[in-house]
């Protein structure tokens, strides 16, 4: 038996009411104020959306208020009835996922797949920016800015987690002169750890959160990594004495992990005898550029674009052709997602909204048609124009 008295239990209907007034003043504009209407207005009218479209929906759940509403969050979306599971699957969308934790609020699985289809992994660090802007301004009189772009940028996708101290050594012996201004970007990528852990990420190699027996991290790859690791050997222990420092979220969603993808593109090309520049022209060309080989003097720039979901890669290439942002690259999926069906769905939805003219293709088929391009000294503007 617990110690507090009814004076507690009062204190707790009080606040309970307290909430239940938020969500009510939040959900259906209760207050009078023009401002707080106008502010709900999003939620009220998704809610009243949202009702209408379950109504016509002969096996969907119909919340009746926001209450239900919130109970359904937490339900696996697809005993909802209200999706089609079938277009869920073709956007790999796992059918078992819940929006809403009873515990910890909006599930990281359910914020995973918001961050892909906001491309919010496309926005860069201001950190990153600031780097860019200082290699950008002085590579004019020092082109070895390009080298240390890549260095710091790799270095970040290479250590995640680090050991504070042995950092600055080694980096200021890479950076030259510029050290000091390399490591103070540095310092500003990672933040201490704080909280225990026992486990890192198999794939983005960040501090794994296990709670309660599930494990989190940030991105669908991470998922996967952990899901088929489900032992998570020594291999993957997480050091005390040795990690001190990570990397920022923003830090690990915008560089280490789309840069996962862009060094194994690059290690590939690599392997097979392809010279290549990484981030060329410090990134205005793109992720990965091939020099030019056989008889082409033309070289290839490729950007490398990680969605599990083709329609959210259809829309980042579209919002990027709006802002007349789209490069002149190629645009390479790693193999294991870009099926054949991934690529014309893609395609499809594109050409649909009236985008033509991308080119989209898998890592393992770029590999390929570069090696036939060199044993039969084909032209590469044959294959890549
Ligand atoms: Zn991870």
């Amino acid at each position: 038996m617990g110690t507090s008295t009814h004076e507690k239990l009062i204190r707790t209907i009080e606040v309970a009411n307290e909430l239940e007034k938020n969500i009510q003043n939040l959900v259906f504009f209760l207050g009078d104020d023009r401002e707080s209407t106008k502010k709900s207005n999003y939620l009220v009218n998704f809610f009243r959306q949202f009702q209408r479209e379950s109504l016509i929906q002969e096996n969907s759940k119909f919340p009746g208020t926001p209450y239900e509403f919130l109970e359904l969050l937490q339900k696996p979306i697809k005993d909802w009835g209200f999706f089609n599971l079938q277009d869920l699957e073709q956007q790999k969308i796992d059918t078992d996922l819940i929006i809403l934790s009873q515990t910890s609020g909006v599930t990281q699985e359910a914020n995973n797949l918001l961050h892909e289809f906001n491309s919010s992994e496309e926005i860069e660090a201001e950190v990153i920016l600031q780097v860019l802007k200082y290699c950008r301004k002085h590579i004019v009189t020092d082109p070895s800015m390009q080298e240390k772009y890549v260095l710091f940028r790799t270095y970040l996708i290479r250590n995640p987690l680090v050991e504070a101290k042995h950092r600055n050594r080694s980096i200021n012996k890479i950076f030259g002169r510029d050290g000091s201004f390399f490591i103070e970007m540095l310092h500003e990528c990672y933040e201490n750890i704080i909280g225990s852990y026992k486990r890192i990420c198999p794939h983005c190699g960040w501090t794994l959160k296990i709670k309660e027996g599930e494990k989190s991290c940030l991105s669908r790859d991470c998922i996967e990594s952990y899901q088929s690791n489900t032992g998570l050997d020594e291999k993957y222990a997480f050091n005390e004495r040795k990690h001190k420092r990570r990397t920022l979220e923003i830090i690990q969603r915008t560089t280490v992990i789309p840069g996962l993808q862009e060094l194994k593109l690059a290690e590939l090309l690599q392997q097979n005898k392809f010279e290549i520049v990484l981030y060329p022209n410090l990134e205005a060309d793109g992720d990965i550029q091939i020099l030019p080989f056989a008889n082409s003097k033309q070289v290839i720039n490729i950007d490398v674009k990680n969605y599990s979901s083709p329609i959210a890669l259809a829309r980042k290439l579209l919002r990027d052709s709006d802002k007349s942002n789209l490069k002149d690259c190629i645009i390479a999926v790693p193999s294991d997602k870009g099926s054949n069906s991934y690529i014309n769905l893609t395609m499809r939805y594109l050409s649909d909204r009236g985008l033509e003219g991308v080119t989209i293709k898998r890592f393992q088929t770029i590999i390929d048609e570069l090696k036939s391009i060199r044993k039969e000294k084909k032209d590469v503007s044959d294959i890549f124009a």
